[in-house]
């Protein structure tokens, strides 16, 4: 059965008019005594959208967040996301399709994305409304360089570093980070 194949066009009139599409129409199976109001189900097509958002794990959201955002700053092609036994890596997809010697770029860890993005926007937590409204892509340079291109046109650097230069203390890190961003700030205007 089709409900609302018909509508009354006005409460004055009441006049009844055929639906041809300025309503929707609902199919019910078994409409003995399930005939739902619309406002049922609009109710239930929110709980089982708010449901379905709440399936998607912080992991996932942020490779949507990335992904399609990021690129190989040696060949050009896209980064793309893998899975390792204890955390999701990026790497070309280039080395990924042809093998590890087509390019000479290096993987770099999720979170190291995160903390990257976290820092340039000047944000504890990940915010992928902000993220996205404020970068545009992010190149991943040799020498644990990532580029961030920003939405405003100004292009910002962020160092990382490998386990192996723990031996760097934070605030040698932080002189770092802010010598390459002040570089590329230079290198942008003068440019
Ligand atoms: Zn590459």
């Amino acid at each position: 059965m089709i409900l609302q194949k018909t509508f009354r066009d006005n409460h004055l009139t009441k006049r009844k008019v055929i639906n041809t599409g300025e309503l929707d129409r609902y199919i019910v199976k078994n409409n003995h005594e399930a005939i739902i109001s619309h406002e049922v189900f609009a109710e239930a097509e929110r709980v089982r959208k708010a449901k379905s958002l709440q399936k998607v794990s912080p992991s996932i959201q942020n490779q949507y967040a990335f992904k399609g955002m990021m690129r190989c700053g040696i060949c050009g092609r896209a980064y793309v996301r893998k899975t390792t036994p204890s955390k999701y890596i990026w790497k070309c997809s280039l080395s990924v399709t042809k093998g590890k010697d087509t390019c000479a770029s290096k993987q770099v860890p999720d979170s190291i994305i995160i903390e990257a993005s976290n820092r340039i926007l000047n944000k504890t937590d990940f915010d992928e409304k902000q993220f996205n409204s404020k970068v545009k892509a992010i190149e991943v340079m040799p020498e644990h360089r990532l580029i961030f291109h920003m939405k405003d046109g100004l292009n910002k650097e962020y160092l990382w570093q490998t386990s192996r230069s723990d031996s760097w203390t934070n605030e040698m890190k932080e002189q770092a980070r802010i010598r390459a961003i002040n570089q590329m700030k230079g290198r942008v205007q003068h440019g």
